[in-house]
Parts: C-alpha cells; structure tokens; sequence
C-alpha cells in the first residue's frame, strides 16, 4: 500500500475525530495527541532527504502526505509539518555532521522550529535585530517573534546578524538545540483567529551562549540560504491548501447532497452545481500548480525560485477563494462555530507565512526581466537526476521551463506571449515597485497554472485541459 493510504488509515484514530479536534480549538489546546499519532505513523523520517537516512525522495509524496493531515485538519498539519520547515536549511547548507544530527534527531520525533522574523520588521528580514557577537564562541541576544512551536520545539534555527552593518551578507543561521542552550525565554503563546490550537509564540535570547559549530553554513550565509530553503518550504505549503480545498469541498458536496429544499435536493439546483464545477476547476488548477511545483524541486531545480513563488502566491489565494465561495453556499452552516467555520479560520494563515502573497509576488517581479528573455530564447533547464539542493539558484537561469515550451500558436500560447511582452516591457524603479506589476505577476500565476494543466494532463485528460485553460483564459481576459 502506498504510504499516502496508509497514513490515511493511520488518521482513522479518535485524535483525528473533527469533535476531539474542535474541542482542542476551543480550548486553544495544543494537539498533542494527533501530532503522536503522526510520529507514530512515521511521519517525520519524510521530512529527511534519503540522503541523511530519511524517506524523502519525492516531494509530490511529501506534498500528498501533508495534503492527507490538512484534509483532516489544518491546525494539526501546521504543527506538525513545522519540523519540515525548521531543518530544511540544514539540507540546503549544513555540513555532514550537522545533517546527520538533525536527521537522527528528526526521525526520532523531536520538533524543530524555524525563527526569521520579529516583531518590528516581518517580512523584512534584513532589518531583523537579533544580533549575535563573536565572544568565546557567539553570545545571542533579542527576540524572535511570532514563531510556530518556538515553545515546545527541541531546537530552533534561527536568522541572526553577525554584522551590526547588516545587509545581505550580514545575517547567518544558527541552529539551536535547547537542551544545550541557557540564557533564554519564551514568549507566551499568543491568540490567533485560527489554528488556534497550534504554538504560536517567540523566543528571547539574553546574552545566550551558542558554539561555533551552531552557524549553519558560512558565516554571513544566512539570507542565501533562508532564500534556497524557502524555495522548498513554499512549495511544501501548497499541501496546507490543497487539505483545506478538500475538506471545503466535501463538506459543501456533503451538505447540498443532504439539503433539501422546495421538494427536492440542493444539489439538484443549477446554480448549486455551478458553484460546484467552478469549485472543482479552481482546485484542479492548485493541483496542477502543486504537482507541478513539487516535481520541480527535482526536474527544475534551479528554476525553483520561479516555481516556488508561483505556488505559494498562487494555490493558497485560490483556495481561499474556494473557500469563501463555498462558505456562501454552506449557508448558516458556513457560519456556525463548526466544522467549516474552522478550516477557514485555520487556512487564512497560509498566505501570510513563510512569505506573503504580495512577498511572493515581490520576488517573481525582480526576475521579470530574466523570464522575459528567458521565454524568448525558448530556454528548457536540463534533467538534474537526483534532487541536489547545490542546484537552487537565487534567481533562475532558464526562466521557467513549463512556460517556455508552450505552443504559441494557440489561444492559450498567444495569452502566455501577452503576459511576457508586458513583462520584457517593464523597468525596474527606484521610486518602488508599481501595483500593475503585481497585478501582472497575478496573471504570470495564471498562465503558469494553465501551463501545468497542459503539461500534466494534455494525453490523459483532454477534458480536464479544456475547462482548465477556459476558465484560466476567462481570468486572464
Ligand atoms: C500563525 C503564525 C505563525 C507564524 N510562524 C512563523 C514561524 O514559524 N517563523 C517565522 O519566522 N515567522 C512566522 N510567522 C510570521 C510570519 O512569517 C509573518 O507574519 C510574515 O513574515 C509577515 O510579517 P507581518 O505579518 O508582520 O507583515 P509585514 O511584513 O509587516 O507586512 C504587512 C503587509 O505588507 C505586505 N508586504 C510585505 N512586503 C511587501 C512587498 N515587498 N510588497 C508588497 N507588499 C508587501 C504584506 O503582504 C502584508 O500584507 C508566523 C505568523 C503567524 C501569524
């Protein structure tokens, strides 16, 4: 059995109950027990590439395994999938010794948290003020903040300046195992609209002591690898969405099958099965884009930068999208302190971390130029074989290689053209990015979506290419 039906059999567990689990929320309790139920099941040795003696070679599994918690309930998937994101700039930069602690420690159950932003500056990295200062090793001090699982993590990896003049080499990652560490606090938890449950809070560090061998790959490195480690974490949280479309979707599905109205059933209603169908062609977009996405860590590695922006802008804003839809059609029972209310609650977080919509957008305007030419030249990345995050790259040198190779002698191929004439024909300002640019970014999303259709579905579903490009033509329009 493949291991994405086994883990759903494993969550058939009363920990996974939707009671137990909105009892959890309302008491604002953390899911302990669904996260032991995921460990149990084996869960983080995915979040460790086989080349540290862990289970991941396929992201699409690692994006389906995530997928199947999020569909059962989101707060315990962000909890839990955490651990993904505070080892992964261990893959990206660390040394061996340094990868095979993690990768023993990960395996073993233990939670790691990743800490980039603060109170003071968000999404603005360069500016973070955790410093630390080479003293005896390197002494930390200030606060990271709001960071998931700061508290109950076994370690943190942190982004931290080591040059009070800043800048892109300024800040270094370091890796903090708490049993060693003194000279800490947590900040408390923190209330949030949704995943209310999960551990929401921050870490102070006062004059902490922290040894050499903590820095996660050069000192100074810290952005560059914050930057290649994201580009595996974005495209991991298209999961967190695509779990949330599918529960929305068999809720309302569940609900118009069971409503009856003027003599007959809701779903019987056009306008029912409209929302539907929209529904339905909406996430098979994210799907596309996601699979897409996943695959990309190994087949376009150095387009990752692309790719992963594409995704996490793009899925989480059309599944909220879903959402709030089907919302309506839930009626009251959209409304009510329940089942549906929650995983809206709980999915709104997905397009504010680990980089915003408008962050994600931001970064695909800076390589406009670069895809633009790229698109022109009809580049195509070469096949990496094996996942090696050597290959991530800052900013990619093919462009994007699924839009590249579209025909352009179609409706479709001639609306991909459009977007990169506008694109070739944008200059960077000083003055700041304008708002067109985001908007063009929105429709670079969208063709890149119809592109992942077409790519993925072109022999085996015609039918499903079809609706797709429509409704991705219609948006475009
Ligand atoms: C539940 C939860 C869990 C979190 N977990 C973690 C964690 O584990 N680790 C961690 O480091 N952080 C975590 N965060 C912090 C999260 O990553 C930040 O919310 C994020 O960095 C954005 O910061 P901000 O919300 O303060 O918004 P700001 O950065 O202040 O942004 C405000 C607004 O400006 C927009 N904006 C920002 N930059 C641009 C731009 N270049 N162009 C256009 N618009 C822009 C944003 O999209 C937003 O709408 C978490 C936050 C929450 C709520």
């Amino acid at each position: 059995m493949q291991a994405v039906d086994r883990l759903d059999r494993a969550l058939d567990h009363p920990a996974f109950a939707p009671e137990q689990l909105a009892e959890w929320d309302r008491a604002e309790a953390f899911p302990a027990e669904a996260c032991q139920v995921l460990d149990d099941f084996g869960l983080p040795a995915y979040y460790v590439p086989a080349a540290h003696g862990g289970t991941l070679t396929d992201f699409n599994e690692l994006v389906q395994l995530l997928r199947t918690v999020a569909r059962r309930d989101l707060t315990v998937a962000v909890a839990h999938g955490k651990t993904f994101l505070g080892a992964a700039s261990v893959w990206v930069s660390g040394t061996p010794e340094q990868a095979t602690r993690v990768s023993e420690r990960v395996r073993a159950g233990d939670v790691y948290s990743w800490a980039l932003t603060e109170r003071d500056h968000g999404s603005d990295l360069l500016a973070g003020e955790v410093a630390a200062t080479k003293n005896g090793g390197w002494r930390l001090s200030g606060e990271k903040w709001l960071i998931n699982n700061a508290t109950r993590g076994h370690a943190v990896c942190a982004l931290v300046r080591t040059d009070p003049a800043g800048g892109a080499r300024g800040h270094s990652l370091f890796l903090l195992d708490k049993t060693e560490l003194t000279d800490y606090r947590h900040l408390p938890k923190v209330p949030t609209h949704g995943i209310r449950g999960a551990d929401i809070s921050g870490i102070a560090f006062d004059n902490a002591l922290v040894p050499d061998d903590a820095v996660v790959g050069a000192v100074g490195s810290g952005i560059e690898t914050v930057l290649k480690a994201l580009q595996l974490t974005r495209t991991m949280c298209v999961a967190l969405s695509l779990g949330a479309g599918d529960h929305a979707l068999s809720l309302a599905r569940r609900f118009v099958s069971d409503r009856a109205l003027y003599d007959r059933k809701l779903v019987d209603l056009p306008q029912v099965r409209r929302i539907l169908d929209e529904a339905e062609v909406q996430l098979k977009l994210a799907e596309a884009v996601s699979v897409i996405a996943a695959g990309g860590v190994r087949e376009f590695t150095a387009e990752m930068s692309v790719i992963s922006a594409v995704a996490k802008a793009f899925v989480p804003g059309v599944v909220q999208r879903v959402i709030n839809r089907l919302a309506e059609l839930m009626g009251l029972r959209g409304f009510l302190a329940d089942e549906f209310a929650k995983l809206d609650r709980d999915h709104r977080i997905v397009g504010i971390f680990d980089g915003s919509t408008a962050v994600n957008r931001h970064s695909l305007i800076t390589q406009f130029p670069r895809l633009a030419r790229a698109y022109q030249a009809g580049k195509v990345s070469q096949p990496t074989g094996e996942f090696d995050p050597a290959n991530l790259r800052l900013s990619s040198p093919t462009g994007c290689s699924v839009l590249n190779v579209v025909n352009r002698g179609t409706d479709f191929g001639a609306a991909v053209e459009q977007v990169h004439e506008e694109m070739a024909a944008y200059t960077p300002s000083a003055r700041g990015v304008p708002a067109s640019a985001f908007a063009l970014a929105e429709r670079y999303e969208l063709c890149f979506a119809g592109a992942a259709a077409l790519h993925l579905w072109q022999d085996s579903d015609p039918d499903a290419v079809r609706v797709c490009l429509s409704h991705v033509l219609e948006c475009l329009r």
